[in-house]
């Protein structure tokens, strides 16, 4: 049974994403933190760019295409998720008129014009790694002790140097000494005593997301991930560690590139072409959706049908604004002189990367999107107009991905009895 309606298609979405299940898979490729996973340079360029301007305004995704620079003029297309804002308009233009100017310490003044808009987005993401980081402050300590076998500090860390400037390293202090005590500075400034996150004026951001960047990359946690069995828990606070340590590398990549653009640049947002925002109501509670999905379901699962529906119930939500999402408008926007990559501040969705794949295919178009988790979003919408047969194989696809995760929810269950 697939779904026939938009408000169907958020239903299922919901499901998908209120249930643990298949991000159990899906953290563990580690596809925002394997760093040496070599990225098209012009594509980093785009996520830096979406990174730096999401963490304004209210911290919707914001994805950036550019054309590619013809007469040296290199120029970007922004777009955001909902309807824009005049705070999202005031912190892409506060940092565009930064980059276009590269001063003499260029990453500093990157920095701080991004904390002057971002104060909103970067809280949002520190309470984002408190919450798990709390219990892994524990377990990490445990960790840190077992038996690795430490290399040089060179290959423990992505960016050892960086690290060294910032936190000096005692003489004749082990790696492993070293790399505990940055993680218990890094677990202390995000905390405070009762285990919750700061306030952003009592952080050193600087510290804090240069730290996140490197222990979310190191071989510690890489090696922990491949040998710990709390597989789920660790893969998950690496992602958002990761997360947080992007508000990091994302200055380094820019202040790289806007030195070699020079000023030689312009860019300008997505207009609404269309009403980008619809409001949907649920029809359906989760206990129909479950129940009434496959038979199935009834007879794999049994008694933990009560379980999934009080999981998926938690975040289910009966209303929902859905909207074209940022990398779509810009897709639809491309112009024949683009550069194919869609660069975005969180990543696409698995609708996004469905319909995606699918222009490609019957536009032989080569789009790139930024690496991501893929995960279920409910406020995903179809543009309009598309074809009856994209439609439908996105609400298989959904249905199908909500019945995996189902079943691998469920087989939780019984592996714990
Ligand atoms: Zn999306």
């Amino acid at each position: 049974m697939s779904p026939d309606t938009p408000i169907e298609l958020a239903e299922h979405l919901q499901i998908a994403k209120g249930l643990p299940g298949i991000t159990r898979k899906e953290w563990l490729p580690g596809v925002i933190t394997e760093q040496d996973i070599q990225l098209p340079e012009d594509l980093k360029l785009l996520e830096d760019l979406a990174i730096a301007v999401a963490v304004g305004g209210d911290n919707r995704e914001v994805a950036v295409i550019m054309e590619k620079a013809t007469g040296g003029v290199h120029h970007f297309t922004l777009a955001i998720q909902g309807r824009l804002s005049r705070d999202d308009e005031e912190a892409a233009r506060r940092l565009f008129q930064v980059l276009r100017i590269p001063g003499a310490d260029f990453p500093s003044q990157i920095r701080s014009v991004i904390s002057s808009y971002a104060t909103p987005g970067m809280e949002r993401a520190l309470r984002v790694v408190a919450e798990p980081l709390d219990e892994f402050e524990i377990k990490v300590q445990d960790w840190l002790e077992t038996t690795f076998k430490w290399q040089d500090l060179k290959q423990e860390l992505p960016s050892s140097e960086e690290v060294l400037a910032r936190f000096p390293k005692p003489d004749g202090m082990s790696v492993k000494k070293y790399i505990t005590s940055l993680w218990m500075t890094l677990c202390e400034s995000i905390l405070d005593g009762n285990g919750n996150a700061r306030q952003l004026s009592q952080i050193n951001t600087d510290e804090v997301f240069l730290l996140a960047a490197q222990l979310s990359g190191s071989r510690f946690l890489k090696r922990l991930l491949e040998s710990n069995s709390e597989k789920q828990f660790i893969g998950s606070v690496r992602y958002k560690l990761a997360m947080l340590g992007r508000y990091w590398t994302c200055v380094g990549g820019l202040a790289h590139r806007f030195r070699l653009i020079d000023g030689r640049f312009d860019y300008s947002w997505v207009r609404e072409t269309q009403p980008l925002e619809k409001a949907l109501r649920m029809t359906r509670v989760p206990q129909d959706i479950i129940t009434c999905i496959n038979p199935d379901i009834k007879m794999y699962c049994g008694y933990a049908v009560q379980d999934l529906v009080e999981q998926a119930a938690e975040q289910y939500k009966e209303d929902i604004v859905v909207s074209v999402h940022p990398e779509i408008q810009l897709i639809l926007n491309g112009k024949d002189n683009s550069a194919p990559y869609v660069g975005s501040s969180t990543g696409a969705c698995f609708c996004c990367k469905l319909w995606i794949d699918d222009y490609n295919k019957r536009r032989g178009a080569k789009w790139e999107i930024t690496r991501s988790l893929e995960q279920p979003d409910e406020t995903w919408a179809a543009p309009s107009p598309s074809g009856e047969d994209v439609m439908k194989m996105i609400h298989h696809e959904v249905t199908e991905m909500m019945y995996r995760t189902l079943m691998d929810a469920a087989g939780g269950y019984y592996d714990d009895d």
